[in-house]
């Protein structure tokens, strides 16, 4: 699905020296490479605060631990996502309150969330998934109608950006509260091991945010409140430092990968290919089709005997999931997610991509469908 090596081999004389460095100057924890990552990501990004921390996981447990949310408040965020970011909200002993998605978008549906909402809920996750951005002028609308924080999960948005109402610009996780964000390997800025960070404009929420990811301790040994230890390593920061000189190209390649994919399927009415707001660019973290009247398992394994690999993100939806039995949602009339998960197919996309590979992909994609529509 990616292939990191040859991104790699682009950069390596640089990625190679700069941890060498850290190595040499034995600055595993906190070197300065961690700063220079923070004060540069917060430029790209037009952000006042980025607190760095351990993974995107991390990130969204540690945002919902700075809204000073009570046991059993409610956190209204879609079904159809990451495990991560709806397992964070039970693990806080909170409750996940689950909307659909739009069906063209696969973001959550702003029109449904108002009556999800009750006198417990404080918050809302949208989740900018595949690399586009929910609706956030709309969610953000009513987040303030209601006094709720909002945290956006971009873990596979980064460098995505958003066109509000009156023209403005914001970059994917700068909209929210709190925007939270993976550099895990395979995401568009992805470090050689785990990352994470959250981004805020509120200097309150970033004092928060930076002591709850340090055992909850702003001076030495003064533990204020209940935190945890998640840091970015300097290695990886000193690695995210070079890559993200390269996301908006990084970013470009991937358009131009989903670009090929839309026009090769064009003509065919059994792919309906990822859709693309006006309001946000897509970076294409994945680029997922919906299929219709294909048999997708069968498609899968035509693919895998031709060494074209291809995922179903996500076949089971957050409320079916097992870990949330005790919520009894998994009957919860989710329509557009339930669907979804049984017609979506995301096919290789990366940085490193040949035309080459594209139509052999392409040409095997096409001739199952007709062959077998
Ligand atoms: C990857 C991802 C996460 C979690 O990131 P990790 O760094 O793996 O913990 C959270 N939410 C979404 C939508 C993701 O894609």
């Amino acid at each position: 699905m990616v292939d990191l090596q040859t991104q790699y081999q682009k950069i390596k004389s640089e990625v190679d020296e700069a941890i060498i460095s850290v190595i040499e100057n034995a600055n595993f924890i906190n070197g300065p490479e961690v700063n220079q990552f923070k004060t540069d990501l917060e430029s790209y990004l037009g952000v006042k605060y980025v607190i760095p921390c351990a993974n995107g996981t991390d990130a969204l447990q540690i945002a919902l631990m700075a809204l000073d949310l009570k046991p059993g408040d409610e956190v209204i965020t879609p079904s159809f996502t990451y495990i991560a970011t709806t397992e964070v909200i039970a693990l806080l002993n909170l409750v996940p309150v689950f909307v659909d998605v739009l069906p063209d978008t696969y973001c959550i549906d702003p029109s449904k969330i108002e009556e999800a909402i009750t006198s417990r809920t404080k918050a809302i996750v949208p989740v900018h998934l595949y690399g586009q951005c929910a609706d956030m002028d709309a969610i953000i609308d009513i987040a303030k109608k209601h006094n709720l924080a909002v945290v956006e999960d971009t873990a596979q948005a980064i460098g995505a950006e958003y066109t509000h109402k009156d023209g403005s610009v914001s970059k994917a996780g700068t909209m929210g509260d709190i925007g939270c964000t993976s550099f895990f390997p395979s995401k568009n800025l992805g470090c050689y091991g785990d990352g994470g960070a959250m981004y805020t404009n509120d200097s309150h929420l970033a004092s928060n945010l930076k002591k709850i990811a340090n055992h909850g301790q702003v001076i030495k040994y003064h533990h204020e409140v209940v935190g945890c230890n998640s840091r970015l390593d300097t290695i990886q920061a000193a690695i995210l430092k070079i890559k993200l000189r390269d996301l908006d190209n990084y970013c470009a390649a991937r358009r131009k990968v989903a670009d090929f994919y839309d026009n090769a399927f064009a003509s065919i009415p059994q792919i309906t290919v990822p859709a693309r707001e006006s309001k946000s660019t897509h970076v294409f973290h994945q680029y997922t089709v919906k299929l219709n009247g294909i048999d997708r398992e069968a498609l899968v394994s035509y693919l895998s005997e031709h060494g074209i690999p291809s995922m179903i993100y996500y076949p089971l939806p957050a409320h079916k999931q097992g870990m949330f039995k005790s919520f009894g949602k998994e009957n919860q009339d989710l329509p557009v997610t339930n669907l979804l998960t049984t017609q979506v197919l995301s096919f290789p996309i990366h940085t490193e991509m040949e035309q080459e590979q594209l139509e052999y992909i392409t040409k095997h994609i096409i001739h199952f469908i007709q062959t077998n529509a």
